[in-house]
């Protein structure tokens, strides 16, 4: 089967793998679309230290043995490999799994670790059923194109009263856009790069304001009338936009970090923030299994979702692909490993 790979700097192309074969309840899917996320980052670095995929959809093709899942099953595939034994994992947020499975000790080899494949293997639990009627791309914003944001909602209650400030508009923060306006709250967004200022608007924020903007508090504060924000989607990873979201946040306001950071710490007072304002901080990484039904019905009921689409290529288009992605006049960029 095919599988991207990086060969170096900026240089990425497929290779030739062997198929992976599945055993005990770890099923093979081929994998039909494959979005791209924070890969990318590998690709310039010319290292693979991020992976080659973990978002996918796709359909089941063949089960080692009885199990929940069956050939023919369309399924989105859930990140990673949690053990599905411990606590956390039976609360639903397997994403924080302490005990997750290695991999190439399990499976004996590499092959079918990773979304950019035509195929992969996934523990059964890990893949959630896609209706009939679903296209599988959008299916596939399941993964990361909606689902941290969706947890922020869900962690911090947002709804039709809210205002939300979020910070950062890739597709995290993009999927932050079509959550947050689903649920009937009111977005302003903070992000220097003009075509994904756009596309927000398209999707429903009111206002993108550019980090570099001298008045961008002050607008901020003007938009909720001087009272600040309700809640924050921190979306960059940038240590600016921490202290915005900790400047512009309401009194018992609450900020959701979910931008992957660098930042050795978190620009924020812990008198001046946290106890004078009762500001509530969440770490958000993804949505528990529990959840997916709602996910899938934003998908299906937003009419704005298709817009976060912006790019689909084939796998053997994967240097293209990341280039589009490295160079942010994107949102969410597809791969069709079988196109
Ligand atoms: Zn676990
Ligand atoms: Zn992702």
């Amino acid at each position: 089967m095919k599988q991207a790979a990086i060969t170096g700097i900026r240089q990425a192309k497929t290779v030739e793998v062997p198929e992976p074969v599945p055993k005990d309840n770890w099923a093979k899917v081929k994998v039909l679309v494959a979005p791209l996320c924070t890969e990318y980052k590998g690709f310039l670095s010319g290292d693979a230290a991020h992976g080659y995929g973990h978002e996918a959809a796709g359909e089941v093709v063949e089960v080692a043995q009885s199990c929940r899942v069956k050939p023919g099953d369309r399924v989105v595939v859930q990140p990673g490999t949690a053990c599905g034994r411990c606590a956390i994992c039976l609360s639903g947020f397997f994403i924080h799994c302490p005990h997750s499975i290695d991999f190439e000790t399990f499976t004996g080899s590499a092959s079918g670790r990773d979304a950019l494949a035509q195929y992969l293997l996934k523990p059964d639990w890990l893949l959630c059923p896609i209706p009939e009627d679903l296209p599988m791309d959008l299916a596939s914003l399941a993964v990361c194109g909606l689902g941290p944001t969706f947890a922020a909602c869900d962690a911090m209650n947002v709804g039709a009263f809210d205002s939300v400030l979020i910070t950062g508009l890739g597709p995290a923060g993009l999927g932050g856009v079509v959550n947050a306006v689903f649920r009937g709250a009111r977005v302003l967004a903070v992000e220097p790069n003009p075509y994904r200022a756009r596309l927000a608007q398209e999707l429903g924020a009111e206002i993108v304001l550019s980090p570099g903007d001298p008045q961008v508090t002050q607008k901020i504060m003007e938009w909720t009338e001087g009272r600040g924000v309700d809640v924050s989607f921190e979306c960059s990873g940038d240590s600016a936009a921490f202290s915005l979201c900790g400047e512009t946040a309401r009194r018992l306001g609450q900020i959701a970090l979910i931008g992957e950071s660098e930042a050795p710490s978190l620009p924020l007072s812990v008198s001046k923030h946290m106890i004078r304002k009762g500001l509530r901080l969440h770490g958000v990484w993804h949505y528990p299994l529990p959840a997916f039904p709602r996910v899938l019905q934003v998908i299906r009921d937003s009419p704005v979702i298709g817009k976060m689409i912006t790019h689909v290529f084939s796998l053997d288009e994967i240097q293209q692909a990341w280039e589009t992605q490295a160079g942010g006049q994107c949102g969410k960029v597809l791969i069709r490993p079988w196109d």
